[in-house]
């Protein structure tokens, strides 16, 4: 008998980063030098979830009447504003000049692209994706009855762009419509931030074929306030977005998970911009009924924390120095990661900045077992593994690449 129905079949959470990761932490409880380099939360050098001060101080302060009482849908006016504001910041205006545009809170980015996702794609269509991907993309994906498609992401240790036009340009043949799902900077798994021209060829290539059908692009800015150290001025890529000519819908979503370090708070939301007003109303119509019909209201804490950050010009100042600082000590670990990693020779994805360096190896499963069994954790995917430096101290780093390079070397 099928309780389920059929299309529910495969629904079946294999290899979850979220289960790896509990092994990690059993093994720790049984010896406390294990290293856990799998979950995308960071931790501070004595290894506890890693706290902003600022964050910590709002959270503690905020109304607990105002906390408990249902939100609106979307999230409330001042919200809205507040994500944009919080998104964009310098490059708003020139983004409200060019577009139309909404706002939904969500329960962290994942809800933002569930929600996205249920609404823009179905059975039979494909969502074009790089080789290498947050794997949960997947689940969500499929959730919706539609699959994907992937382009080899990288090219001479750049973005490949040539293969993101033909693999788009193939699906908006074969199915008149295209969704692309781009997670960028500081991209999941590899670090890879697009550079400037890498972006504004994804996005007027995008709008050239928005011309003749529908184009969505959701860009996933999960670590964006991870990224300013290379590319100085984070939000001075969304300036790109105003070249767009056409209908294109861009769709961001947001993790308040990242960047405030709340994982467990579930905060996000999705900022929706467009030229055409029609897109942008339909967006809004299908984006709230969606959740309405799913997880009814946002939750409170995480809109009232970021309302308080935006307007707060004080407690504004101090976050982003606390950020500063994050951003700082993530960057000495990947430093002492990659410094050692090339010394040895081991061969990595290219990293700009962010949580997560991978590695590209034959048999990913067969080396995850190996550094299990010396008390290593980290995430096997598809040809390769993760290495979360967000999670894992400057000193566990040291002679960790080493270790790495010795396991796949047997495997
Ligand atoms: N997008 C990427 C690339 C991620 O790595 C994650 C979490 O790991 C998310 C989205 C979802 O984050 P959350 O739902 O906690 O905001």
């Amino acid at each position: 008998m099928n309780y389920t129905n059929a299309f529910t079949k495969d629904f079946l959470l294999t290899d979850d980063i979220l289960s790896i990761g509990q092994q990690a932490k059993e093994r720790k409880r049984l010896n406390p030098s294990t290293i856990d380099a799998t979950i995308g939360a960071l931790l501070d050098d004595s290894g506890k979830l890693l706290a902003f001060q600022s964050v910590e101080e709002t959270l503690e302060n905020l109304d607990s009447r105002k906390v408990r009482a249902y939100p609106p849908v979307d999230g409330g006016k001042p919200f809205k504003s507040a994500l944009k504001h919080w998104v964009f910041q310098d490059a708003l205006p020139a983004l409200e000049t060019h577009f139309k545009m909404e706002v939904l809170a969500t329960p962290g980015a994942s809800g933002a692209l569930s929600n996205i996702l249920s609404n823009y794609v179905t059975k039979g269509d494909l969502v074009v994706l790089p080789d290498i991907f947050w794997s949960n993309y997947a689940a969500i994906i499929h959730a919706t009855g539609a699959s994907y498609v992937t382009y080899p992401m990288f090219l001479n240790q750049g973005f490949n762009l040539e293969g993101f036009k033909k693999t788009t340009q193939d699906i908006f043949e074969k199915t008149q419509k295209v969704i692309v799902l781009l997670n960028d900077p500081c991209q999941n798994p590899t670090g890879y931030s697009l550079s400037n021209d890498e972006l504004k060829g994804i996005i007027s290539h995008l709008d050239r074929l928005a011309k003749d059908h529908p184009v969505v692009l959701i860009y996933d800015i999960a670590y964006l306030d991870y990224a300013d150290i290379v590319y100085k001025d984070t939000r001075k890529r969304f300036l790109n977005f105003t070249e767009v000519k056409s209908d294109l819908l861009i769709t961001i979503a947001f993790s308040a998970s990242k960047t405030f370090g709340i994982y467990g708070y579930r905060g996000g939301g999705i900022v929706a911009l467009s030229k055409s007003q029609d897109v942008i109303s339909e967006f809004s119509r299908v984006s709230i009924y969606k959740a309405r019909s799913t997880w009814s209201c946002p939750p409170t804490e995480p809109i009232f924390l970021l309302n308080t950050l935006v307007e707060d010009a004080t407690l504004n100042q101090n976050f982003r120095t606390e950020l500063d600082e994050v951003r700082n000590l993530l960057q000495k670990r990947a430093k002492a990661f990659i410094g050692e990693a090339k010394a040895i020779g081991l061969n990595h994805y290219p990293y700009v900045s962010g949580f997560f360096v991978t590695i590209p190896v034959k048999e990913p499963k067969v080396v995850f077992e190996r550094l299990k069994e010396k008390d290593i954790f980290v995430v096997p995917l598809s040809n390769a593994i993760r290495v979360a430096l967000a999670a894992i101290t400057e000193k566990e780093i040291i002679g960790l690449p080493t270790k790495i390079k010795q396991e796949i070397e047997k495997a």
